[in-house]
């Protein structure tokens, strides 16, 4: 297995990397800069391959003292030179370490590159493309530009063998387009125009053959243009000009010999068998046939192979050896199938991979994708939540400003309910207000059974003092009347403004006397003198008191007699209290006069 590889493999990387290769004899000297010894063995490993393995070699036994970087370049010599001694089976594990061990891109992927070489070689096809894969996947980072002809061009054959003539043909344009200034296209050239001819873009009289064939001479590169010669004379046979082919392969046959490589010569062996079949010559045809399949690789199947076993079969039948006829048309059958079956293998093996690369790739954007969604999808939640959470504080906020406004205009309610029972001035019950605190405390009061007072006292000749002071003054002297009035006013008392300068008092639980001597007091009180403050008028008033036990529970009756009792005070000389009377029949006014007597208990000091 081993030999059978290795045979072809050494040729075919020799093939491969012969382009590249400098002329000149390595001379190394122990001691030398590693790095510059290891290029140079790099540099000449085909054209002085002695040179090279013993620089391998002699590196190789002192590996401790080189660098991380030198290792890893000398172990990648050192696999390249297993696989080029034929030791295909070793080779590739070498190969692996280093594209596996490596953090040189540039020799990962030359070790790639090479791997793929001989992965091909071995007929294990479907490694050999997904290392493909990577190795294309990676050309962006590559920019050593003869490992980039070397990766390219690995590319492009491995896909002409799988059929993929075109796709060959644009990476091997790029080789053509990557060659460095001053450096020959050849081979770029080479495996464009094979991919086109093999993909029936091109004929073999295409003109471009004549000028890539001229381009690689001159390049010095005449394996490559035998190569370019092969196709062409393949496309003349298959034109019917079989002379004109047989005529050129001839010519050029004992160079083609020369140079070594089997599977050219094959080539050329089995075009000039069917080219000498076509134009009649029978044993020229054979002669080269059986050259053709002594030069093909013993148990690899090959189209030259295949073609020159038909051609051999052919003759045998023409000759009437029938034994030897049926003989050639198995080992043919064979060949065909075997060859066939291998270019069908390749072709699997280009699909396998484009379909996992296509797979593997459309899960990983799936999966990219999901992730997206995913993290989208955080993002709605986060913003959800956020908007929710917004929307809980702007509920908040609403209920709150709800609240504040509940307060406040619950607030501004009893603020207005206050004023509206207030009189605006003195902050006490206005008329109305008065009128229904005093109705609702009489009838309190009436379920008890004990008695009630009505007090109703007016400023004594109030219009004076706006008149003297001024309108601004008689207020101030309304204030200071009422808060003098607090001082005697009780809890559950109900206390009033009436009128401008008239006030109300109704005192729950008292009886006349107690009425009439808190009317007496507040009287007393109001006309003092004022001890400081804003004002200094004075002023006095009269007083008339009206209580229920004479008078009954009636609001409007005690209001009405003690309005009664205080115009007698005023009658009497003002500044008194007065005690509402039992009805009498006389006439008001008579009985105005009539009364002063009555008011006596209460006299005023003057
Ligand atoms: P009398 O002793 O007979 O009661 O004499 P009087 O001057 O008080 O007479 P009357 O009760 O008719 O006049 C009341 C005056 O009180 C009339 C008005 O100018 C004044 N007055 C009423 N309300 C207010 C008020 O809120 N502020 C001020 N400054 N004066 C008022
Ligand atoms: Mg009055
Ligand atoms: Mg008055």
């Amino acid at each position: 297995m081993i030999g059978r590889f290795g045979r072809r493999l050494g040729l075919a990387i020799a093939f491969t990397l012969a382009f590249h290769a400098g002329a000149a004899l390595a001379q190394l000297t122990p001691g030398e800069d590693a790095t510059a010894t290891l290029a140079h063995a790099d540099a000449t490993k085909t054209s002085d391959h002695p040179a090279f393995m013993d620089t391998v070699a002699r590196l190789g036994r002192d590996v401790p003292r080189l660098t991380a970087a030198q290792r890893a370049h000398l172990h990648y010599l050192e696999a390249w030179q297993v696989a080029y001694a034929g030791n295909y089976e070793a080779a590739v594990p070498l190969l692996e370490a280093v594209i596996g061990g490596s953090s040189d891109t540039t020799l990962r992927f030359r070790a790639t590159a090479t791997l793929i070489n001989i992965l091909g070689i071995g007929h294990r096809y479907q490694e050999a493309f997904s290392r493909l894969t990577e190795l294309t996947d990676s050309l962006p980072e590559v920019s050593d530009p003869q490992a980039r002809l070397q990766g390219l061009g690995e590319a492009a054959q491995m896909l002409t063998s799988a059929g993929q003539y075109d796709i060959a043909a644009e990476y091997a344009e790029r080789m053509i387009e990557s060659t460095p200034a001053g450096d020959s296209a050849c081979k770029g050239t080479f495996i464009k125009l094979h991919a086109l001819y093999r993909g029936k873009r091109i004929e073999g009289a295409d003109p471009r053959f004549t000028q890539g064939i001229a381009a690689c001479e001159a390049a010095g590169e005449n394996l490559i243009a035998n190569a370019l010669r092969a196709d062409v004379a393949e496309g003349t046979i298959h034109a019917g000009h079989a002379a004109e082919a047989v005529a050129m392969l001839e010519k050029h046959y004992p160079a083609v010999v020369r140079d070594q490589y089997p599977s050219l010569i094959s080539q050329f062996e089995s075009l000039l068998a069917e080219g000498h079949w076509q134009t009649g010559d029978v044993d020229a045809a054979e002669k080269y046939a059986h050259a053709a399949v002594d030069s093909s690789i013993a148990g690899e199947y090959s189209e030259p192979m295949a073609v020159a076993l038909r051609t051999l079969y052919l003759a045998a039948k023409r000759r009437g050896d029938f034994r030897a006829s049926t003989d050639w048309l198995e080992r043919y059958m064979q060949a065909d199938k075997g060859y066939l079956d291998d270019v069908t293998a390749r072709a699997l093996a280009y699909q396998v991979v484009k379909q996992q690369v296509t797979s593997s790739r459309m899960e990983a954007d799936a999966l990219d994708r999901q992730n997206q969604i995913l993290h989208l999808q955080r993002e709605v939640d986060r913003r959800s939540m956020e908007t929710s959470r917004l929307y809980i504080l702007l509920l908040l906020t609403v209920l709150a400003a709800i609240g504040l406004w509940l307060v406040r205009t619950k607030r501004s309610q009893l603020r207005f309910m206050r004023m509206a029972r207030r009189d605006s001035l003195t902050g006490i019950c206005n008329r109305q207000h008065f009128v229904e605190e005093a109705t609702q405390t009489l009838q309190n009061v009436r379920k008890n059974g004990k008695p009630s007072c009505l007090i109703l006292f007016d400023l004594d000749h109030f219009k004076l003092v706006n008149d003297t002071y001024g309108h601004a003054e008689g207020d101030w002297v309304l204030l200071r009347v009422v808060a003098e009035c607090r001082d005697h006013i009780l809890e559950g008392d109900v206390f009033g403004r009436l009128g401008g300068e008239e006030f109300g008092i109704l005192l729950p639980n008292a009886d006349e006397t107690a009425g009439a001597k808190r009317a007496d007091m507040i009287r007393t009180a109001l006309a003092a003198p004022p001890a400081g403050g804003p004002s200094t008028a004075h002023v006095t008033a009269s007083f008339g008191v009206a209580c229920t036990s004479r008078h009954g529970e009636q609001l409007d009756r005690l209001l009405a007699k003690a309005d009664e009792a205080l115009y007698r005070a005023k009658a009497a000389g003002r500044n008194r209290v007065e005690i509402a009377l039992p009805d009498e029949p006389l006439s008001e006014s008579v009985s105005r006069e009539a009364m002063p007597a009555a008011s006596s208990t209460w006299a005023a000091r003057h």
